[in-house]
């Protein structure tokens, strides 16, 4: 298996100039990557600027951020052409890898845009190296800038930063330092398509907690009436929770419930309603193990909700 490391740059429409295109906020403007075989070894590179179709005039973002002129642009390759021949140099066995959750979203609403078959018919495993990055060096939560990254791990600078190429390069150079097995194990999935079946569905159990990414439902009532959404069991050992409370929502998106499994404790339960691009609703869940005092100030907040909730009507 080979690794795709692999950086975006975009155009977007200027606010008072070309109206956004609401299908395609952001037009690729450049693709690069470099190949990495097993051993994170750069086995081959990948470079196009890419001809706009869209947005002819350059954001003032995109004009501050990747030093790109307008004329350079133009004498780009179109979409359509590039993008069949980076599939292609990437292969069939490979995980993408990017700095950032956005670029694979990014890269397939340009696909469908042009009419291209998706990349998958379910949510693509992939590594989000600057989440890695946070994992193995700050506190998990944090989200640097490649820049910084690379100053903390005294990678040497010798190529310029901002084009797309330089930025996939810099990211496999931060991703060949990371080596701890508990930070590998944190694959992202990008839900562009979610799963459309229940065979399809995502689940991953790690260390310290384990994530689902439901099938889709027509609304957000059929999904949480969905017995094993509704009803979700101790992930370690499959056994129904007991005292599980019912899930209760601070806003309407993100709910939460926890119950007790007699073997492994307290498992907390987050559901967060996401929309699919087709407008169907699904959830990505995510199970944990918590103390008993966490589990009580979690029982306190809820009360505090229904509290309010009960005042309001
Ligand atoms: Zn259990």
């Amino acid at each position: 298996m080979n690794y795709i490391i692999f950086d975006l740059e975009w155009n977007q429409g200027v606010s008072h100039g070309e109206k956004r295109d609401k299908k395609m906020p952001l037009e690729i403007v450049e693709i690069g990557a470099v190949k990495l075989n097993e051993d994170r070894e750069m086995i081959s590179e990948f470079s196009e600027l890419i001809k706009p179709q869209i947005y002819h005039e350059m954001h003032n973002i995109t004009r501050k951020i990747i030093h790109i002129q307008m004329e350079e642009l133009e004498k780009g390759k179109p979409f359509e052409e590039v993008m069949p021949a980076f599939l292609d140099w990437c292969g069939d066995d490979s995980l993408f890898c990017t700095w950032g959750a956005l670029d694979l979203l990014e890269l397939q609403r340009n696909m469908a845009y042009y009419g291209m078959p998706p990349l998958s018919d379910r949510p693509i495993k992939f590594y989000d190296i600057q989440k890695l990055f946070s994992f193995a060096y700050e506190d998990g939560k944090s989200r640097r800038a490649l820049e910084y990254a690379i100053d903390l791990l005294d990678i040497k600078k010798d190529i310029p930063f901002h084009r797309a190429f330089s930025d996939a390069y810099y990211t496999a150079k931060v991703f060949d330092k990371i080596e701890d097995p508990a930070v590998l194990e944190r694959f992202s999935f990008d839900i562009y398509t979610p799963p459309e079946s229940r065979e399809k569905e995502i689940e991953v159990i790690f260390s310290d907690y384990a994530k689902v990414i439901t099938r889709t439902f027509e609304d957000k009532k059929s999904l949480m009436s969905a017995k094993d959404v509704c009803q979700p069991v101790c992930y370690r050992c499959r056994r129904r929770l007991a005292r599980r409370s019912k899930w209760f929502t601070p806003n309407g998106k993100h709910y939460y419930s926890v119950g007790y499994c007699f073997k492994h404790g307290f498992m907390k339960s987050k559901l967060r309603i996401k929309r699919a691009e087709n407008g169907m609703t699904f959830a990505v869940i995510t199970h944990k193990f918590i103390s008993k005092d966490d589990r009580k100030l979690l029982i306190e907040w809820r009360d505090e909700i229904l509290k309010k909730k009960a005042v309001k009507v």
